[in-house]
C-alpha cells in the first residue's frame, strides 16, 4: 500500500463509504502479507475466514478497500459464494447515486465503464446475476454482459455527449444562473460531518418545508437538478443550504474528472462551508486535499469558511486551530452552532423582506 494515510482510516473510511451507499456493515477485518496473492489478493486462510463469516451472518456482500483485477473478483466469489466489489466499485457507485447534472452522470458513466472494460472475464457472469446491487446501480448499468466492442462503442458515445454538454455549458456560463438568496455549500471529507451539520442546521431553522424546496430547486435550477434546502433564521436571515459529495482519500486517478463533475453544486455557491473533522489525525492531510481539489476547479477564490467540527471528541481544544473566520463547532452536539451561524450572516446575509415575496 503506498497512500499516505494508515491502514485503519482506510477502513474506517471504507466503512463510512459502504454506508453512504447502503449497505449494511457487518465486520472489518485485515491481513498483513508480505505480497498480494494474484489469484485471490488475500490468503485462502483468510478467503476461509471471510466465507465462514458470510455464511453464519447471512452478509451478501464482501468490499475489498483496494482495486481488485477481473479474475480476483471471480475467483473470490467462486470461493466465498457472494458478490466482491472493491472501493472503486463502490465509490463509483456513491457518485452514480449523486450525480445530478447531465454532465456528472456522463462522466460517472464513463468512469464506469473504463474501469469495467479490463475487469470483463471477471466481470461477465456476475453483472448478469447481480441485480439492483452495488455496483450496477447508476447510468452504466446498461449491457455489460455483452461484448467488450460494444461497450468501447459505448464509452465513444459518452465522449461525444460530453463534448456537446461542454459546449453548451460554454454558452450557458454567459447567462450565469442568478439565485436571489445567497447559496452556501458544504464542502470536505466523507465522514467530517457535513450531513450532521446539515441536519443541525435544518433543525435550527425557523422554517422548513419540503414543498418549498422544491419549489426553489424547480424555479431556480431547473437545469441543474441541484438539491437546496431553504433555510430561515432570526431576522428573516436567509440561505439556500446544499450538500456535496464527500472526498476521499486514495481517489483514483480514472475517478477524478467523475468526482469533479459531481461538484458541480460548488460552482454555483456564495460561500463554502468547509466542514473539517478535527478529530481525525489526518484532518491536515483531508484539508490539504480538499483545498487542491478546490483550486483546481477555480472555486478557491470563493469565500470558504473552515469548520473544524466534532471539537468534542478532543481532549485539548486549544489545538483546534484558529484562523479568522473559521470556527471550531460539534455539529452532533449542537456546540457552536450560533457563532458559525453569525459568521455565515457576516459573509452573506441578506436582511430583506422582499426577497421573501420573490419566493412564495
Ligand atoms: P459526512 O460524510 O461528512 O456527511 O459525515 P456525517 O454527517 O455522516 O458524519 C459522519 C460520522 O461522524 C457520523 O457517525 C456522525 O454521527 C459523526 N459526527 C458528525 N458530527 C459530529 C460531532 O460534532 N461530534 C462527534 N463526536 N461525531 C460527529
Amino acid at each position: 500500500r503506498k497512500s499516505e494515510i494508515s491502514i485503519e482510516s482506510s477502513m474506517e473510511e471504507l466503512e463510512e463509504l459502504a454506508k453512504a451507499a447502503g449497505v449494511e456493515v457487518l465486520a472489518t477485518t485485515t491481513q498483513n502479507r508480505p505480497a498480494i496473492d494474484v489469484a485471490l489478493f488475500v490468503g485462502k486462510g483468510k478467503v476461509e475466514e471471510i466465507k465462514t463469516f458470510c455464511d453464519s451472518m447471512e452478509a451478501n456482500l464482501v468490499i475489498f478497500d483496494d482495486e481488485l483485477s477481473g479474475s480476483q473478483i471471480r475467483n473470490l466469489e467462486d470461493a466465498i459464494g457472494v458478490d466482491v466489489i472493491d472501493r472503486t466499485t463502490l465509490i463509483l457507485d456513491i457518485f452514480a447515486q449523486r450525480a445530478t447534472t447531465k454532465e456528472a452522470k456522463l462522466q460517472v458513466e464513463l468512469a464506469q465503464l473504463k474501469y469495467r472494460l479490463p475487469r470483463l472475464t471477471g466481470l461477465g457472469k456476475k453483472l448478469s446475476r447481480l441485480g439492483a446491487g452495488i455496483g450496477t446501480r447508476g447510468p452504466g448499468e446498461t449491457k455489460l454482459e455483452t461484448d467488450r466492442r460494444h461497450i468501447l462503442r459505448k464509452i465513444d458515445f459518452i465522449k461525444e455527449q460530453l463534448e456537446e454538454v461542454k459546449k453548451v455549458r460554454e454558452v450557458q456560463r454567459s447567462q450565469r444562473i442568478k439565485s436571489d438568496l445567497p447559496i452556501v455549500a458544504l464542502v470536505g471529507y466523507t465522514n467530517a460531518g457535513k450531513s450532521t451539520l446539515m441536519n443541525t442546521l435544518l433543525k435550527m431553522s425557523l422554517e422548513y418545508d419540503v414543498e418549498r424546496e422544491v419549489f426553489v430547486k424547480d424555479m431556480l435550477f431547473a437545469t441543474l437538478e441541484v438539491s437546496l434546502r431553504k433555510l430561515v433564521f432570526p431576522d428573516n436571515f436567509t440561505f439556500l443550504l446544499t450538500d456535496t459529495v464527500g472526498f476521499v482519500s486514495k481517489l483514483p486517478h480514472n475517478l477524478v474528472d467523475a468526482f469533479k463533475a459531481t461538484l458541480e453544486e460548488v460552482n454555483y455557491a456564495d460561500l463554502l462551508l468547509h466542514v473539517i473533522d478535527a478529530s481525525n489525525e489526518d484532518y491536515h492531510l483531508q484539508k490539504e486535499t480538499t483545498l487542491s481539489v478546490l483550486k483546481e476547479l477555480h472555486v478557491d477564490s470563493k469565500k470558504i469558511i473552515n469548520v473544524y467540527n466534532k471539537v468534542d471528541k478532543i481532549e485539548d481544544v486549544s489545538l483546534v486551530p484558529k484562523e479568522e473566520g473559521s470556527i471550531a463547532i460539534s455539529a452532533l452536539n449542537n456546540l457552536n452552532l450560533d457563532e458559525l451561524l453569525k459568521l455565515i450572516e457576516v459573509e452573506v446575509g441578506v436582511k430583506t423582506n422582499e426577497l421573501e415575496l420573490l419566493i412564495p
